[in-house]
């Protein structure tokens, strides 16, 4: 398998050329394409290439976070109450329900507004307390104490999340944010700043796989039905409006995000953590999604 894994790297470094490292949020743009690399983590062992331990920041992928902790707090019936999960087949940025009645239902959790309203129904009695659960809840998930917000790329998207602002304020005016907006966006750009690695999301992967259950602890860290909900979110709608095309490619639940990473796994057997920061034109690391796509062939991973 180590073997296997470095020799699929090499064969996909070639694909770090196409497509563009994002920079509509400035740090991000300081990113090496060339950087590329996976961890793939198993119940019998753990198997890595590449440039694996490089941090990067988590980006999108951490709406599964949010989904995770969320459905933890208010049970999953409450979360599909106040957001939908069907996929919206629109960029994770979108903004044209301006002309529409913003409905509840049209708001998947893995796009930015979704995101932005389940980030309010983790509970907590201020927002500092929100970000302190979010980014402990993060540690548990990874297995790595030591994960922290990246300041520059936080401060970048404060600076500059125009667009993530206007969501929330539409969200606020159709009574989908009870709070002070700007304290929550903080706490949506402080955790999409936090720093992972290849490993790390590997390890968030294995516990999605391993049904909610800590691969070394045996401790149920998420309820299985939480586990089995957000897979099944991931598999739908966490390839952005790639998400269709992604499932035929590789077949498996996954999420992306902007900063190149991507957090996958195999139910029952596997986690997998990409990063490869240039990206096509839905914000998909593409060089990872080829390493997936090569990885899923060979070993007969999809789930369909
Ligand atoms: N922080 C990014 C944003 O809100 C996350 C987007 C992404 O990774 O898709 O624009």
């Amino acid at each position: 398998m180590q073997e296997r894994l470095e020799q699929i790297l090499e064969e996909c470094r070639k694909y770090t050329w196409e497509g563009e490292v994002a920079d509509y949020i400035p740090e991000l743009a300081k990113a090496n394409r060339e950087e590329i690399g996976i961890y793939v983590a198993t119940d019998h062992g753990e198997f890595f290439a590449g440039d694996w331990e490089k941090q990067f920041t988590i980006q999108s992928i951490v709406k599964t976070i949010f989904l995770m902790l969320a459905a933890q707090d208010n049970g999953i019936q409450y979360v599909k109450d106040h957001v939908g999960v069907e996929a919206t087949g629109k960029p994770f940025n979108a903004i044209d329900y301006a002309e529409h009645k913003l409905l509840r239902e049209h708001i998947n959790p893995m796009v930015n507004i979704g995101a932005i309203a389940v980030c309010e129904l983790v509970k907590a009695s201020s927002n500092d307390e929100r970000l302190e659960r979010l980014l402990n809840y993060t540690r548990d998930i990874t297995g790595n104490p030591k994960l922290e917000v990246d300041h520059a790329v936080y401060l970048s998207e404060k600076r500059t999340g125009h667009k993530n602002r206007a969501l929330a304020y539409l969200l606020k005016n159709s009574g989908m944010i009870v709070g002070d907006v700007e304290e929550l966006l903080d706490v949506y750009f402080a955790m999409c700043s936090v720093k992972v690695n290849c490993q790390d999301l590997a390890k968030m992967g294995m516990l999605l796989a391993n049904h909610g259950k800590g691969v070394k602890s045996g401790r149920q860290i998420i309820p299985k039905a939480d586990a089995r909900f957000i897979n099944a979110v991931l598999t739908t709608s966490g390839m952005y409006d790639g998400s269709g095309e992604f499932a035929t490619r590789v077949g498996l639940p996954a999420k992306s995000g902007v900063g190149g990473g991507i957090m996958a796994n195999k139910p029952g057997s596997m986690g997998i953590g990409i990063y490869s920061p240039a990206l096509d034109r839905k914000g998909n690391s593409i060089a990872g999604i080829k390493m997936l796509e090569k990885l899923s062939r060979e070993m007969d991973l999809s789930i369909f």
